[in-house]
């Protein structure tokens, strides 16, 4: 998987490090191992990893807290599917650089396993089913990686990503393997259609480094770990804030409850969704930036098969078909999981179109490329899993991207606080490693370090 393959110059360099703002040093509170007395009441909505980051700091500090999660469980976007009696993990998967990254120690007491990925380990097959020499895979790479410095170079707030990259490359926009390096690398990676991509902000958040690592026990682990010892409340689906008073009154399907500060962790698209009201109404410039912003389509669909027909020492296939972002990259699962199964990916705008199709209607098509690399005698899947993140009532869309009109510090605005009383947390707060695990588990560092600060 390409993502974060980009070039470019790191904030943070080979190593990472983290540099934590002024409100995080140089008072006694901010000493992790002091517990804190207070009577203040917090609540934080959203059992995503953010919230769960921040519930953990609090309860390591001896604070109280109690956590709203709308859903029947934990984990957000950490959720596995163990149906098949394996983990197929329907949202996250890597630990994206996992040299310095938060969640690799995380993932690690959680008792997660792990196995190095290799984007190396790849065929790359056209459409008629003939597989490319990998000097010709190898110097378009090139030429792709360097198209994504004339793009951000040539590109302006108002135009898109692909607007910019049809004016500069007109001779490959409707090149087959172009548009699948666009797609299984660069929209995998943001999220977007390259149609809706800035294209001068596609690529302005950070890496941590070191080859990515894949989950292969379930990254709902992780979520379950950090949730040990904290009062979270489920199914309680967070309909309404009101912060003009004194204290906050948070309200749900069942109840309400009051705060003195309340941390809001629910995905960008339930902010954008207006899933919850608020009174009075957020800030302008917040609003603006919930409206700009916007969510990705990435979809994932597993197949299950008698046997192996694929070549089994490659960790991925790649195809190269007409539509952009249709079934173009698969994994080989057996490498991972040990088990006769493929997972396949959709990608932007034909991501949101799967998601009208039936299970037998994405099959079908699935199974035409795999029968035009591998023949129509290969056998059918026993069983079919898949996504769809993009009407999923809790999340409404896969993670936070920078579209055409939207400034880096957009994402900066979703994480300011409102009158000390709310907070923001979540991937889409974290311009630095937006659309991450660790993004918005540091995100969740981030705001309770913020509220600890106020007790
Ligand atoms: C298909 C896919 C693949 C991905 N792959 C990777 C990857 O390999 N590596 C990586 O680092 N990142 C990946 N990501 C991104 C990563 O999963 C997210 O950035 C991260 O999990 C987001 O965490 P969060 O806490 O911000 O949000 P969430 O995990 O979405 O948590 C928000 C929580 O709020 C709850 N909620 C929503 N509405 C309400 C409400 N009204 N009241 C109360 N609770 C509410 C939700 O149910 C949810 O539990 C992927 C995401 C997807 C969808």
């Amino acid at each position: 998987m390409k993502r974060k393959d980009f070039i470019k110059q790191t904030m943070l360099g080979g190593t990472a490090a983290l540099i934590l703002p002024p409100f995080l040093t140089g008072c006694s509170k901010d000493d992790p191992t002091n517990s804190i007395t207070t009577d203040k009441k917090i609540i934080v909505i959203g059992g995503g990893i953010a919230g769960l980051s921040a519930a953990k700091k609090f309860k390591d500090r001896g604070i109280q807290i109690t956590l709203l999660e709308s859903q029947s469980k934990i984990g957000g976007r950490l959720r596995t599917n163990n149906s098949l009696g394996f983990a197929f993990d329907e949202g996250a998967s890597w630990i994206h650089g996992p040299n310095g990254n938060p969640i690799t120690s995380l993932a690690s007491s959680a008792g997660a396993n792990t196995f190095l990925t290799d984007d190396n380990s790849l065929n790359v097959f056209d459409s008629n089913g003939a597989p490319y020499a990998n000097t010709i895979l190898d110097s378009n790479y090139n030429a792709y990686k360097s198209s994504l410095n004339t793009v951000r170079t040539n590109g302006n707030i108002n135009q898109s990503f692909q607007t910019v990259f049809n004016n500069q490359f007109p001779n490959k926009i409707n090149d087959r393997l172009w548009k699948y390096m666009l797609s299984a690398y660069l929209e995998f990676d943001t999220g977007a259609d390259i149609s809706d991509l800035s294209s001068n902000q596609f690529d302005d958040d950070d890496n941590f480094s070191g080859a990515d690592v894949i989950i292969t026990n379930g990254y709902d682990k992780v979520a379950q770990y950090l949730a040990q010892g904290i009062n979270i409340l489920l199914n309680e689906k967070v309909s309404a804030i009101d912060y003009s008073g004194a204290k906050v009154t948070v309200t749900t399907s069942t109840t309400t409850y009051q705060a003195d500060y309340v941390l809001v962790t629910v995905p960008l698209g339930v902010l954008k969704n207006n899933i919850i009201n608020f009174t009075p109404a957020l800030p302008n410039d917040k609003l603006q930036a919930i409206s700009k912003l916007k969510m990705s389509s990435v979809n994932k669909f597993l197949l299950t098969f008698p046997s192996i027909f694929w070549d089994n020492t490659l960790q991925y296939i790649g195809y190269t078909p007409e539509t952009k972002g249709k079934f173009n990259y698969f994994m080989n699962m057996n490498k991972f999981v040990q088990q006769n199964a493929l997972m396949t990916f959709a990608f932007g705008n034909y991501s949101a179109l799967t998601e009208t199709l039936s299970d037998a209607q994405v099959t079908t098509e699935i199974m035409s490329h795999l029968k035009s690399i591998y023949g129509n005698s290969i056998p059918n899947p026993t069983s079919f899993l898949r996504t769809k993140w993009g009407v999923n009532p809790h999340t409404f869309g896969s993670y936070s991207f920078a579209t055409t009109g939207t400034t880096t510090t957009d994402f900066d605005t979703l994480s300011n606080s409102v009158n000390s009383k709310l907070f923001f947390g979540g991937e889409h707060t974290n311009r630095q490693y937006r659309g991450t695990v660790h993004g918005a588990y540091l995100s969740g560092q981030r705001e309770a370090d913020k509220i600890i600060s106020l007790l």
